[in-house]
């Protein structure tokens, strides 16, 4: 069994006295910040001065500074810029500003796996990774809860780096869902595995395919979206629940018996898995980080285009107009 932690194995108090600095205000740098903000923790933003978020973030009441600066101050520096602009971003401005003794901290490996990003002597480096969205990483601390997260320890220069993150993952709820132990290794690799296989990837195209056969076919476009893309929260919501023989209690037997029959004449298992770990072996030999470093260098071409594309495909126009119409429960997620 992997080793896992909960509240009571954190202590918020190793944050005492201690300034956090988030850089980075989007999707999971507000979560954060503001996670730790209610927990108790000295929170300070670093951004460009000329970017959007900042008035966002000082608007919510935090103190915001250039990277630079917000980097002297921070006795951990956690960064949340997206991944492609990490390594510019550090050796600018974070490298030349980190404290002696300051722990730096990432949500996801990408940049200390492929190595882009070369930490100096002396530096903690931890990794705290809540495993949900940023939107949700907020909106389950606000309701009581937390996400399920990750910790790795890459390097413990203080003697304290694990004190330190569990607190900083207790700080922003995800002891209150258990923190996994891990590498940054095998969390970039998981991860990287995880959402272009089945969570985005994978699940994106089963959406999409099963929308433009059933409206190809002539039936209705928002009865192929409540099908094939509505139902497949409420499915997940068992799953995520309950398990898949949750799931199946459930839902009919007829579901059931469709599910065995027809499942793997859609996706294959023994085909799936043998392009699953072609998907794998490109993560794994770095290949896929090379390609989409160099994809954001060459200004995106492919990533605009597939973008613009989905944007404009009817399952998404009419899950528009579905939506809008909807009334939303309590726990609703704000894609501020
Ligand atoms: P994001 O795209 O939402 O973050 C954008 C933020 O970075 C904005 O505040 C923007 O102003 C700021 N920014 C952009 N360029 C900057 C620059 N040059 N200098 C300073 N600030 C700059 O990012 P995100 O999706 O929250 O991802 C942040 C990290 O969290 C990544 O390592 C990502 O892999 C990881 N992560 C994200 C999620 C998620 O839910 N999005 C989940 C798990 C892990
Ligand atoms: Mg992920």
């Amino acid at each position: 069994m992997a080793t896992m932690y909960y509240a009571a194995d954190c202590d918020l108090k190793n944050l005492e006295g201690k300034v956090v600095t988030i850089i980075g205000y989007g999707s999971q740098g507000h979560a954060h910040a503001k996670n730790l903000k209610d927990s108790g923790v000295h929170v300070v933003i670093g951004l460009r001065p000329e970017g959007k978020s900042w008035e966002v973030a000082k608007a919510d009441g935090f103190d915001v500074l250039s990277v630079a600066e917000a980097a002297k101050k921070g006795d951990v520096v956690m960064i949340l810029i997206p991944d492609e602009l990490q390594a510019a971003v550090y050796e600018k401005e974070i490298a030349p500003n980190l404290k002696p003794g300051a722990a730096l901290a990432f949500a996801h490996g990408f940049n200390i796996r492929y190595g882009y990003i070369k930490p100096p002597a002396g530096v903690d480096v931890f990794l705290a990774a809540p495993k949900g969205p940023g939107h949700t990483v907020r909106s389950q601390y606000v309701e009581g809860f937390g996400v399920p997260s990750l910790i790795a320890i890459e390097v413990d220069a203080t003697g304290r780096a694990k004190e330190t993150a569990l607190a900083y993952l207790a700080g922003i709820g995800g002891a209150r869902a258990g923190i996994l132990e891990t590498t940054f290794t095998e969390e970039t690799e998981t991860d990287l595995f995880g959402e272009q296989t089945v969570l985005c990837g994978g699940v994106v195209d089963l959406m999409r395919a099963g929308f433009e056969v059933l409206t190809e076919a002539g039936y209705s476009k928002e009865a192929a979206y409540f099908e094939c893309v509505h139902e497949l929260k409420l499915i997940i919501d068992l799953v995520n629940k309950f398990g898949v023989s949750g799931m199946d209690f459930s839902i009919s037997d007829t579901a059931e018996y469709g599910q065995y029959v027809s499942g793997p004449r859609v996706v294959p298992l023994e085909q799936a898995k043998e392009n699953m770990r072609g998907v794998l072996k490109d993560i794994q030999d770095g290949t896929f980080a090379k390609n989409w470093v160099a994809e954001h260098e060459a200004g995106r071409p492919l990533f605009t285009k597939k973008r613009e594309e989905i944007q404009q495909h009817p399952m998404e126009t009419t899950g528009k107009e579905l939506r809008e119409k909807m009334v939303w429960g309590r726990n609703d997620i704000d894609l501020v």
